[in-house]
């Protein structure tokens, strides 16, 4: 039985559909990671998961539990880092660790042994004397790591654990978060950090508008593509007429299996390629087109590849889509004033 199981979860919040149908399982014992551009449904998925918020449509099951109807159950085997945790900043780490574990109802002499575990565990012993408004972004983030394993959950579930870290404390929470899964904790992350799920995952989801279009250990995701990937971009190419047009021309050279035309950032062609010297037939035939190419580069299939095949974009094009929508709408407001 998987540890967590996510069945056909549908979540609007009014006009804005969140979740489509999104199901997935978790199995005990591994680092599982959610991996999707902003707004892609992570939080919302893990918010109906720890109880916070409840879906329009489908179940949740935790260990066998049934979330909906026994959220109280669920809670205790699950702790939860939420991406922005309001920390008092008048109390020091360790007093707030203790007011958490108070909450837990653990016993003081059991919650004072966890509680020093934990600060060996991550590297808090010279700073959690301090009042919490006197940390940075990496020390609080460590606290609040800390605060969701007080209570020895057997699911750790975290939102963007390391969104905005140095990359030396992101490093640092990496390294606790494998400890954790050794000793057995299971871990559930969201990330939008490709690399981030790439070298922590197990087993991972691609999440992409409210629904899971891709799912496996990172390894099966990329060899599910097979091939070399080749993203090729030619001055002077901005519409997809000439995109088609120029997938047709390449289509036929020998050794290319593929082709997706990347619909972002002005055009640019993604072949899958396989075999020797690709790279130099497409150029011979590129310039037998005369076409000038402004960029070649051949590379091994990445998590990016994957979500390219899937949706016809990078992530970062999603990422900078949504964040153009931010603008937009930024724009919007102001000129309303
Ligand atoms: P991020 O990486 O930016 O945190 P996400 O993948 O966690 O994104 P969600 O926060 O789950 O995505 O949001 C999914 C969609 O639901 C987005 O379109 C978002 O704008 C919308 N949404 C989320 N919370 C609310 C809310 N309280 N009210 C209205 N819309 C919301």
């Amino acid at each position: 039985m998987p540890l967590l199981e996510l069945a056909h979860l549908q979540k609007s919040y009014g006009p804005v559909k969140a979740l489509e149908d999104l199901s997935l399982e978790v199995p005990e014992g591994c680092l599982y990671g959610l991996l999707g551009p902003n707004g892609a449904g992570k939080t919302t998925t893990l918010r109906i998961l720890a109880t916070l918020l409840a879906p329009d449509q489908g179940t949740v099951q935790v260990a066998g539990i049934d979330a909906l109807q026994d959220p109280r159950s669920v809670r205790c085997l699950m702790g939860y880092v939420a991406q922005e945790v309001a920390i008092d900043k008048i109390l020091t780490g360790r007093e707030l660790l203790q007011l958490q574990g108070d909450l837990y109802h653990l016993r003081p002499s059991n919650r004072d042994k966890r509680m020093q575990e934990l600060i060996a565990l991550l590297g808090m012993q010279d700073w959690i004397d301090r009042r919490c408004g006197t940390y940075s972004g990496g020390m609080r983030r460590r606290l609040d790591l800390a605060s969701g394993l007080l209570h020895r959950p057997r699911l750790l579930v975290l939102d963007e654990p390391t969104v905005g870290l140095d990359i030396e404390s992101r490093g640092a929470i990496w390294q606790v978060l494998r400890e954790l899964v050794q000793e057995g904790t299971s871990v559930l992350l969201s990330s939008h950090y490709l690399e981030e799920v790439e070298a922590l995952a197990d087993r991972m989801a691609i999440i992409d508008a409210g629904r899971v279009i891709a799912e496996g250990t990172p390894d099966e995701l990329k060899q599910r593509l097979g091939g070399d990937r080749v993203t090729l971009r030619v001055r002077e190419f901005s519409d997809q007429h000439e995109a088609e047009r120029l997938q047709r021309l390449l289509q036929p050279v020998e050794g290319v299996l593929q082709i997706v035309v990347n619909r972002a950032q002005g055009y640019s062609l993604n072949l899958v390629v396989e075999g020797d010297h690709v790279l130099q037939r497409l150029r011979q035939q590129l310039d037998q087109a005369g076409l000038p190419v402004f960029a070649l580069a051949q590379s091994r299939p990445s998590l990016d590849d994957v979500y390219l095949q899937a949706t016809g974009r990078t992530l970062m094009d999603a990422e900078l889509a949504v964040a153009g929508q931010r603008d937009t709408k930024q724009e919007r407001k102001q000129s309303m004033r």
